[in-house]
């Protein structure tokens, strides 16, 4: 004979597992820590599946990846590996923190496009790059070579996805797309986790911080960014995820719509502003709760508009 507490127990159990069929079964559930840098609003993300962590994203500056590593730590989980999800110095530069403090723990990205564009723009930032708000590259960043060879092992240190997904050690699984056109990097991938109807669009995704369009990011591009940005919305708007940006808060699909309009806003006030400082005007009026104005916006219009 089933005792009492033991059937309602079973009944509870039933109801838990009916309510989150068809992926609950496949894939433990997942959870996700917000880790809000300090510098430039990038956000660096935690997964868990209980099991072990995951880091999506490592920080701009060494000290801001101390931060986030002390986060893990006081989880009390393995890390087991870190995911860059594009080659721009605020998501990767705390590559080597985490592989000092987590020699365990695998560094991967989506592709050998990316794992270059990583490599590229650690040379870039590390060769002229740097502007008042870009500081140089973390010299433990710096390529390895004959006449430096204490320095980053991009080839060696960075491991490649085997598929469009990935894999937590003890379950679970995020889709990873990156199949991007050059948008707001060359080369850009997000994650899309089915079990907890999660979307990571990294830098495709700001909230409320002015995208970076600065350095070689075209109009041409931004335009191709808008265009993503309508596709995702047309190909996930219907679930209604939690998007996680690189920057700005996390959210609801709306974020990615008001950056729909951002962009529309931004194109008409370049092509026809008078000069810098006009285009600053009327886009911080437009949004002037936005943050890195002095920063993302400054050097977009520097790269879009002549003096
Ligand atoms: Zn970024």
């Amino acid at each position: 004979m089933i005792s009492r507490s033991f059937k309602s127990l079973m009944v509870a159990a039933l109801t838990v597992a009916a309510a989150c069929l068809p992926v609950c079964a496949a894939y433990p559930d997942l959870t996700v820590t917000v880790h809000k840098g300090g510098f430039a609003t990038v956000n660096s993300y935690i997964i868990s599946n209980g099991k072990t962590l995951t880091v999506i994203d490592v920080q701009r500056k060494g000290y801001e990846a101390q931060k986030l590593a002390d986060l893990v730590r006081s989880m009390g989980l393995p890390l087991t590996q870190v995911f860059i999800t594009h080659g721009h110095t605020d998501h990767f530069t705390g590559m080597h923190v985490f592989r000092d403090l987590f020699p365990k723990a695998r560094i991967l990205v989506a592709d050998e496009a990316i794992r270059r564009d990583v490599k590229e723009y650690a040379i870039y930032m590390d060769q002229g790059g740097a502007t008042e708000a870009e500081t140089p590259l973390e010299r433990p960043l710096r390529p390895k070579s004959a006449s430096f060879p204490e320095g980053f092992d991009y080839e060696n240190s960075i491991g490649l996805l085997k598929g469009p997904v990935l894999n937590f050690d003890g379950g679970g699984a995020c889709d990873v797309m990156s199949t991007y056109p050059a948008t707001e990097a060359p080369h850009m991938s997000t994650l899309y986790c089915k079990s907890i109807n999660a979307l990571f669009l990294a830098d495709l995704g700001y909230n409320k911080v002015h995208p970076w369009m600065g350095d070689d990011i075209t109009i041409e591009r931004v335009v191709a960014w808008k265009k993503e940005l309508v596709r995702l919305r047309r190909e996930y708007g219907q679930l209604n995820p939690t998007i996680y940006p690189g920057h700005g808060d996390p959210g609801t699909i709306a974020m990615v719509d008001e950056l729909i309009s951002y962009f529309d806003n931004y194109l008409r006030i370049v092509a026809n502003a008078e000069n810098r400082t006009d285009a600053m005007m009327q886009i911080t009026r437009l949004y002037p709760d936005y943050k890195e104005a002095d920063f993302f916006l400054k050097y977009s219009l520097i790269n879009h508009i002549g003096e």
